[in-house]
């Protein structure tokens, strides 16, 4: 079973809409070759119809990096799963551990987003993954489990290979410190496992799991080597053109279709 890499760049609260623009014009022109892993750039809100504008008629993809549960209404400040779609979005990151942390985004919280985005035709990247302190509590598995579980309550098997999930230990985001390829892993092959007993084996086969936390040039390769890391979701050195787009050649080559 061949699943394609996905490399997709978080670029949190960074870039102005010209900012942007320069940043996705160097990836674009650095990129066009690449065809067998797909590209997802998430700037923010601001930027979106300006990279969208840049990418078109590219392998590239959009997408954002949060959105509001509810599809419209009086709900200040919020945005829409169809804004999103209609300012060009493919993708949409669910659940990423700083909206857990700083914006008091809860598990069930996490499900009704994911569910309005499958039913409005986004693709969700649902974000797990411990706290350093769970970690060194061994509750990892457990954690995970519960994100993984509670995330996807609900979510039926033609949905759920529509979904990516990122594992994303929490005490390596923008920390400089990544999981040992080891340690990812044993935690990717932890929620496929998760994923074949909630559904089946060969649905489980099909979603793919990405890796995030401090990805850079010079991991990438030994990360997406493992079986059952599918890709990267990339914050820090997505923000940079020469590293992300290493990063993207990096999983290109490493990768064999079957
Ligand atoms: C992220 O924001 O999802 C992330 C993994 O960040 P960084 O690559 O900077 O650790």
């Amino acid at each position: 079973m061949s699943r394609n890499p996905i490399i997709a760049g978080n670029w949190k609260m960074h870039k102005t809409p010209e900012e942007s623009i320069k940043l996705a014009n160097e990836i674009k022109r650095n990129t066009f070759k690449i065809e067998d892993v797909d590209i997802v750039l998430c700037p923010p809100f601001t930027s979106l119809t300006d990279v969208k504008d840049v990418i078109q008629d590219t392998n590239i993809l959009l997408g954002a990096q949060n959105m509001s549960w509810k599809t419209e209404g009086a709900f200040t400040g919020e945005i829409s799963s169809l804004m999103l779609k209609s300012a060009g979005c493919a993708y949409i990151i669910i659940g990423h551990s700083e909206r857990r942390a700083y914006f008091g985004e809860t598990n069930e919280l996490v499900n009704k987003k994911l569910k309005t985005a499958l039913t409005e035709g986004l693709l969700p990247i649902m974000c797990v993954g411990e706290t350093l302190k769970e970690r060194e509590a061994q509750k990892t598995f457990d954690v995970v489990s519960e994100h993984v579980h509670k995330g996807l309550a609900g979510i039926e098997g033609q949905d759920i290979i529509k979904v990516v999930i990122a594992y994303e230990p929490v005490w390596a985001i923008g920390t400089g410190k990544t999981a040992t390829k080891e340690q990812a892993e044993e935690v990717h092959a932890f929620i496929r496992e998760n994923l074949a007993k909630k559904y089946n084996s060969e649905i489980a086969e099909k979603v793919r799991i990405q890796y995030g936390g401090s990805v850079k040039p010079a991991n990438i390769e030994e990360l997406i080597k493992e079986k059952d890391i599918d890709g990267a979701l990339v914050g820090g050195a997505s923000l940079d053109a020469a590293s992300f787009v290493e990063i993207i050649k990096g999983a290109n080559k490493c990768y064999t279709p079957s």
